[in-house]
């Protein structure tokens, strides 16, 4: 009803009534599938450009659905957007990256870091930082090995200082903290100066136009002269990645080097491409 507008009755159609009803109906599936195991994480390499080698990965949710396949998020959006599954949901991304992150270390993948997504709702525990720091720990994996991404948004509205709070103390463990989707959110400016932030990631919607993009170079610039790296996001062709390049922008990411991948062909990729 949010987008009926200031001024418009908002009236019950039978339509929505099967929206909520499949919204429920998928709710009920994802708790499910939870418990069955069928969610997992697909990993996208990020490029440092100077070095021309695989910095890390970004770690990214896939539902192994028995019937219709690997299913992106977009396929299960509201189960991010309840509170209870996004809380269950971050458990498992948690368990299996670093669960993979402990084998590869093992094996002596150099997989440089893997980036996990952080959704708000597990800002609004509390113990976040708390929670990353035991399971790092379970794993013995180093912090330095770990990425979170966290979007603009989490820091709107309810409990900024929570956040600040708990940005702070993973950032003083060692965890890295990019800023996602940068540009896209409110208040993008004034975030940087709430809390550290390691890694500006621009979003694709720039990336994806970036031959006359003020924008892109602004971003660009500014990570440069405030000390964090700035990573673009989907890029696909040779011509972004060239004027990316000419930017300065420093890490890249997109289907121009690889789609998100399954854990199991992370180790080729980097003995490819090089670490
Ligand atoms: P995001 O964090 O902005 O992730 C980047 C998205 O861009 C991914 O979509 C990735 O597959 C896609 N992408 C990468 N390179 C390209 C490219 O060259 N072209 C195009 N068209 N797309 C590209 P994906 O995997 O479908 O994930 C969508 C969103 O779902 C993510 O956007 C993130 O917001 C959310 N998400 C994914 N995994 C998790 C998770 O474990 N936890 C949370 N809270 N959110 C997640
Ligand atoms: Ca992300
Ligand atoms: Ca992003
Ligand atoms: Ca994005």
């Amino acid at each position: 009803a949010k987008s009926g507008g200031r001024n418009r009755c908002v009236i019950f159609k039978p339509s929505m009534r099967t929206q909520v009803e499949q919204r429920i109906e998928l709710l009920r599936e994802v708790r499910l599938a939870i418990a069955q195991g069928e969610f997992d994480l697909y990993y996208q390499p990020v490029v440092d450009l100077e070095a021309n080698r695989v910095a890390g990965f970004e770690a990214l949710m896939r539902w192994n659905h028995p019937e219709q396949g690997v299913l992106p998020p977009a396929a299960f959006m509201a189960a991010f957007e309840d509170t209870d599954l996004s809380l269950q949901l971050g458990e498992v991304a948690f368990e299996r990256a670093l669960g993979q992150m402990r084998a590869w270390i093992d094996e002596g993948v150099e997989f440089g870091r893997v980036a996990v997504n952080i959704s708000s709702e597990q800002f609004r525990t509390g113990r976040l930082a708390k929670d990353i720091a035991e399971k790092l720990a379970a794993w013995k994996v180093p912090a330095d090995k770990l990425t979170i991404e966290v979007t603009e948004n989490v820091y709107m509205g309810w409990g900024a200082d929570v956040v600040a709070e708990t940005v702070c103390e993973l950032h003083a463990a060692g965890v890295l903290i990019a800023l996602d989707d940068f540009g896209t959110g409110y208040a993008s400016l004034a975030n940087l100066r709430q809390f550290p932030v390691d890694r500006l990631k621009i979003d694709k919607s720039f990336v994806q136009n970036v031959e006359d993009d003020a924008i892109v170079r602004a971003v660009i610039n500014l990570g440069a002269s405030m000390g964090m790296k700035v990573v673009a996001e989907g890029v696909e062709k040779p011509e972004q990645l060239a004027a990316l390049t000419a930017y300065g922008c420093d890490q890249v990411q997109g289907y121009h080097f690889a789609k998100p991948m399954p854990a199991a062909q992370v180790a080729a990729f980097v003995k490819a491409f090089g670490a």
